[in-house]
């Protein structure tokens, strides 16, 4: 298959490029490598095609699709907590640009696609979140925008998946993401800010689940249909921090400060219809994943 992915030189797009090139499908990637964070963490497979182009622009969309298949969509910007800051861009990549590829998409009859959607769309609602919860709350920009993205995803009439992600993390994860902030400071024996009180907890996902959760998505996909690709298996703060130490060998030393704006006290993902629809479970454990995330981490 000839695969399209938008944001394909990020976090996640960089491992599921990879799965894709290993399954022998033709990979094509549409990322501007944006300065969200550090541009030079990012990059392609040599087996792929790389566009340098930004997922806003008609011309150069419309371009991408020749002779594609099926688009795995994640260009966006991610993170809630910048997201209050600076909502411009929220709406701007994240609905507009997902609008302009859906838009492409049906003019070049590519009907296709799954979409790399947030459990951040749950808001504060109390967990676990099915899919069929109402999601019209949501607590930060980077939520509406997803849900935004999701609702023009629904009107398309094409064959979409749209993953709700839940906190993913690996290798070569977005730095401002806790895990990696939280090992890097513990390598370097800095104070590590810790926001709240310890009792928010997150289902963490680890990205080798993640990427075989978007790739069975894209498969199955006919018509719009939501799918939770999440742990399942909610984890304190405090339980991560104590992760970190062990994986690290070091003694963290901790700075507490008030709950951010935007922060949602827990997510937890209900993935029955991952299971019963995909045949989806996550494999890897959170000990391990935090384990194999310090091995890889360097810096
Ligand atoms: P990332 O920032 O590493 O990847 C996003 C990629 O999109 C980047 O390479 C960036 O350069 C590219 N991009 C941004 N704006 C673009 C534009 N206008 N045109 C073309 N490319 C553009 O983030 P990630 O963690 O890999 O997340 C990938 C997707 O998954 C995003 O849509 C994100 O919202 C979603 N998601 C991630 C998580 C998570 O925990 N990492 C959780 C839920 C949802």
């Amino acid at each position: 298959m000839n695969v399209l992915v938008t944001g394909g030189a990020g976090f996640i797009g960089q491992h599921l490029c990879r799965t894709l090139l290993a399954r022998g499908d033709q990979v094509r990637v549409l990322d501007n490598f944006d300065d969200a964070y550090d541009p030079a963490m990012k990059g392609v497979p040599p087996q792929s095609e790389l566009v340098r182009g930004d997922v806003c622009d008609p011309a150069v969309v419309r371009a991408c699709l020749q002779d594609i298949d099926a688009v795995c969509h994640l260009a966006a910007r991610a993170g809630v907590r910048e997201s209050i800051e600076n909502p411009e861009p929220y709406g701007r990549v994240n609905v507009g640009g997902s609008l302009t590829l859906l838009r492409a998409m049906a003019d070049r009859g590519v009907r296709r696609m799954v979409f790399a959607s947030s459990s951040s769309v749950y808001g504060n609602a109390g967990g676990p979140f099915r899919e069929s919860d109402a999601a019209d709350r949501p607590a930060s920009p980077y939520a509406a925008s997803k849900r935004s993205a999701e609702l023009f995803c629904a009107a398309s009439g094409l064959d979409i998946t749209a993953a709700r992600l839940f906190t993913v993390y690996g290798p070569g994860q977005r730095p401002g993401m806790a895990i990696a902030r939280f090992v890097r400071l513990a390598r370097q024996r800095e104070p590590i800010p810790v926001f709240g009180d310890g009792t928010s907890q997150r289902d963490y996902t680890y990205v080798s689940d993640i990427v075989a959760g978007l790739l069975l998505g894209l498969d199955c996909a006919d018509g719009f249909r939501i799918v939770n690709l999440g742990g399942g298996n909610p984890v304190p703060l405090t339980e991560l921090l104590s992760a970190v130490a062990e994986a690290t060998g070091e003694q963290l030393r901790l700075s507490w400060l008030p709950v951010q704006p935007g922060d949602v006290p827990l997510t937890h993902a209900d993935i029955r219809v991952a299971q019963d629809w995909l045949g989806w479970r996550p494999s890897v454990t959170f000990r391990e994943g935090v384990s194999r995330y310090v091995a890889s981490f360097r810096g």
